[in-house]
């Protein structure tokens, strides 16, 4: 068995707003985990409140890094976070820099993500419009607790509007006033590398007509949700990989912004039906050969 992905401390994998380990025989990470694994790292993808705001989710975060620390016996957690994930290992990494080696953001909205700005506008929470996707939100989190087959533990807390102020722009600004750690300066630019002994990564994709659209994402419904959705953009417009920005995405070292990936995609959903050409798989092995490299 090669090591390539055989990091000093644990993965521990956070999942974005509807989150889960894994439904049924799904898992979130769509043959990401099983590949990491296969290189020999120490996996944990773990399961948060799946609707609910940045800090409740993080305060949970640490509770289960406390737990991997104890099982595994390891000093500290490299955690990856996708979307809400990356908000939620930020939370967890500022409040605990000691257990955290690393935290990396796949397609977070470290800057808010349009897409919330959008609904909040045109689905206010006591409209007509509001209270239906409110309810359509509340069904899938229902739906989805009874199918999630990965996670046993108590019963996580929902708060829809608590969840959807985490994400707007407005509301990852209050979020990144008190965890600025590893943003960066300038729009567009990188954050520090290194914050309280904690590295900061991330990388991101973009929604590219020709090749986004091709392939197995021709058949891909989440795919055509994330083309409707870009088009409620209008800061990053045609720069989206459908719910968060390129810009708004990057957090400390950006290894990429612009992977040919939409944001199911660049975690390898729906069931690994990618664009023409794409391979998310390779950039979670390639980052944890940087991360074992690096040390951590
Ligand atoms: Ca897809």
């Amino acid at each position: 068995m090669t090591q390539e992905t055989a990091t000093r401390y644990p993965l521990v994998m956070v999942p974005g707003m509807l989150g889960f380990v894994r439904l049924v025989l799904y898992p979130y990470w769509f043959g990401i985990v099983k590949r990491l694994r296969q290189g020999g790292a120490k996996v944990f993808p773990v399961m948060v409140s799946p609707v609910n705001s940045t800090e409740v989710r993080g305060e949970q975060l640490l509770l289960l890094i406390e737990q991997i620390l104890r099982e595994t016996g390891a000093a500290k957690v490299n955690l990856i976070g996708h979307s809400q994930g990356a908000l939620t290992g930020r939370y967890a990494a500022a409040k605990r820099p000691d257990l955290v080696a690393s935290v990396t953001s796949v397609a977070g909205p470290n800057h808010g993500s349009e897409l919330a700005d959008h609904l909040e506008r045109h689905y206010a929470k006591d409209s007509l419009k509001g209270r239906a996707v409110d309810m359509i939100v509340r069904v899938i989190a229902k739906l989805m607790v009874l199918l999630e087959t990965g996670y046993r533990g108590p019963r996580l807390p929902v708060d829809l509007d608590a969840s959807h102020q985490s994400l707007t722009t407005q509301g990852v600004a209050l979020f990144n006033r008190s965890y600025p750690q590893g943003l960066p300066d300038t729009w567009g630019g990188q954050g520090a590398e290194l914050v309280n002994g904690v590295r900061y990564y991330s990388w991101s994709g973009i929604l590219q007509p020709g090749r986004t659209d091709r392939g197995f994402n021709r058949i891909d419904g989440s795919s055509r949700s994330c083309r409707l959705f870009a088009r409620s953009f209008t800061r990053e417009v045609g720069q989206c990989d459908g719910m968060v920005g390129r810009f708004s995405s990057h957090l400390g070292t950006v290894i990429g912004d612009d992977y040919p990936l939409d944001h199911f995609d660049i975690v390898n959903q729906s069931l690994g039906l990618v664009g023409k050409g794409a391979d998310p798989v390779r950039l979670f092995v390639e980052h944890a050969a940087r991360l074992k490299a690096a040390g951590l």
